[in-house]
């Protein structure tokens, strides 16, 4: 079996016309559409993408203020940067990237973000409304695995519903941004879950759960983590894990997945490969719910 390729970049070009559409809508309405990125300290992978979100909001009409605090900054001084975003009416939606300096609480700022311009849902009003099964944001990496999903059902003519409840959706990885998130997501679509994380492999089991997965979704951030003899034949596979991976001949670095892609492609139904899968999509949902945030806040 070769799988079918899930191509994200082009289920993304789709989205950012209906988000372009939206936020031009809007606008007509008199209501903006503002992204505000707030990054602390000199993280290259966080600055890289803001960069990245900038350009993707520009694209699509939307507001983008990049506001890049230094890391030597107080707590309260962060706070205070949040409580004046989330008082500016030209900001709807507010993403503060990970990680911040260790004398910064995150769940502080998380708490200081007001709910309906938390556009990743991190405060903990929205994370408990997702685990709910009610979000007010679907954070946009997990948004982005069920959209792939989704648009591949929809391309093959299989039903959402009857293939969700009918699979098991093996979730790898289970961070508060990326897993969990999934999980929740997995069980609005009323299938049956699982949930695996690096004990799992510590303990050998990790293809144990694995191979029993209708869908694989994969996000631990270990490239190559997941071989072909992990993945069942016929299953799908969404791998969201993006690593650095340095060319030994040139030095080179280009960004890889957790799956071994050739490995897994040969025994799989459809794969979502890195890159070109989840990334693109996850970029244009954050813009989408920045757009959903401004219309939210013109109801009131
Ligand atoms: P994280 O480090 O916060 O969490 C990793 C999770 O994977 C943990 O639960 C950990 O226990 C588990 N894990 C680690 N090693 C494992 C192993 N050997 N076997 C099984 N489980 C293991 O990372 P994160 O923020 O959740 O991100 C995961 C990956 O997804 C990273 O590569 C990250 O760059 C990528 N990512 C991609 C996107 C995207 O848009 N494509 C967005 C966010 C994160």
């Amino acid at each position: 079996m070769t799988a079918q390729i899930i191509d994200g970049r082009k289920i993304a070009h789709v989205l950012k016309a209906e988000v372009t559409a939206e936020a031009d809508d809007l606008r007509a309405q008199g209501t903006s559409c503002g992204l505000a990125t707030v990054v602390v300290g000199d993280n290259y992978s966080s600055r890289a993408y803001e960069r990245r979100l900038g350009r993707i909001a520009t694209e699509l009409r939307v507001r983008h203020e990049q506001v890049d605090l230094t890391a030597d900054i107080t707590q309260d001084e962060v706070l205070e940067t949040i409580r004046r975003l989330n008082e500016d009416p030209a900001v709807s939606g507010i993403l503060v990237l990970r990680p911040l300096p260790s004398h910064i609480s995150e769940i502080e700022v998380f708490r200081a973000l007001a709910p309906g311009k938390d556009i990743e849902s991190v405060h903990p009003e929205n994370v408990g409304l997702l685990a709910l099964g009610t979000p007010r944001f679907v954070p946009s990496t997990a948004a982005s695995v069920f959209h792939l999903l989704d648009a591949w059902l929809d391309s093959v003519g299989e039903d959402r519903a009857s293939f969700y409840h009918r699979s098991l959706i093996v979730v790898v990885g289970r961070s508060n941004n990326v897993g969990k998130p999934a999980i929740s997501l997995a069980y609005d679509r009323e299938a049956a879950v699982m949930s695996v994380d690096e004990w799992a492999s510590k303990e050998g089991r990790l293809g144990w759960h694995t191979r029993q997965a209708d869908v694989l979704v994969v996000a631990a951030g270990v490239a190559g983590l997941i071989r072909a003899e992990h993945v069942r034949a016929g299953a799908v596979v969404i791998d969201v894990g993006i690593n650095p991976l340095a060319d030994p001949a040139t030095g080179t670095v280009h960004m890889v997945g957790d799956v071994d892609f050739d490995g897994a492609r040969a025994r799989a139904r459809a794969i979502a490969p890195v890159p070109g899968g989840v990334g693109p999509v996850t970029d244009v949902w954050l813009i989408r719910n920045t757009v959903a945030a401004a219309r939210a806040a013109n109801r009131h």
